[in-house]
């Protein structure tokens, strides 16, 4: 479970709402009960619960059981996509391990508004769900170009191109990295110039078929998890 931080031994912290809620009547844990929280930036702690009330719940923090994970540093850049594919994208890039998700608006993205809050709770779900410690963020939305002028220079651009680039896992290399993915249409033909122009982008191929979106981005997540994530 995530509660914001400080989490340390002989911490006390008293929950109502969802949270009291949820373990009380979904999970109908009582005094004793043990469980696992987070803070996203302490690692793991056991917990007992201290007090279980209809509305309240105390839980007391026991020990640690994990220290914090190293977060591999992978940004994954997306031209944001319709809602229930956007959350499947989301939910799924937390499970592979991105540290970052930056929304990028391009010319051919149908999307323009996106509810920041209801993605950041699918990345705290996503988190508790596959143990991770770390939460990952997500920006609000930038236009392509100022994407491009702003990013980190720092950070090696991988653009992923359906017309063809170098092989996903021979083009990665260790170090911060961000991967970059269209629309539904596609980048538009002078949008994928500026894209192969930018200092440090290489064009990546994730095989001979036409991928949807998320299917592209979480291909790419995966194929640079295997050559140099940890
Ligand atoms: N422009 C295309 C069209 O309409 O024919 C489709 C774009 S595709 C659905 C969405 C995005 O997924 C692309 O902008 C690209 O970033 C990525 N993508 C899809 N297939 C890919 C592949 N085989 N290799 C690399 N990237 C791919």
């Amino acid at each position: 479970l995530y509660l914001s931080p400080p989490l340390g031994e002989g911490v006390l912290v008293a929950l109502d709402g969802g949270q009291a809620n949820y373990l009380g009547n979904v999970l109908r844990m009582k005094e004793g009960d043990e469980l696992l929280l987070f803070d996203g930036v302490s690692g793991e702690w056991l917990a007992r619960v201290a007090e279980a009330g209809k509305k309240r719940m105390a839980l007391g923090v026991v020990r640690r059981t994990r220290p914090q994970e190293a977060t591999p540093d992978l940004t994954l850049a997306f031209a944001p996509i319709k809602k229930g594919r956007i959350e499947y994208l989301i939910e799924k890039a937390v499970e592979l391990g991105v540290s970052r998700l930056q929304p990028v608006v391009t010319r051919r993205t149908i999307v323009d508004k996106l509810n920041l809050d209801r993605m950041r709770s699918h990345i705290v779900e996503a988190t508790e769900q596959c143990g991770r410690t770390a939460l990952a963020t997500i920006a609000e939305p930038v236009k392509l170009d100022a994407f491009l002028r702003t990013r980190d220079p720092g950070q090696a651009l991988y653009f992923a191109d359906e017309t063809g680039g170098t092989p996903a896992v021979a083009a990665f290399r260790a170090g911060p990295a961000i991967i970059l993915v269209g629309p539904e249409g596609g980048f538009a033909p002078e949008e994928a110039e500026a894209i192969r122009a930018a200092s440090g982008a290489t064009a990546i191929s994730l095989g001979p078929r036409i991928l949807r979106a998320e299917t592209a981005a979480l291909a790419a997540i995966t194929a640079w998890m295997t050559a140099v994530g940890d």
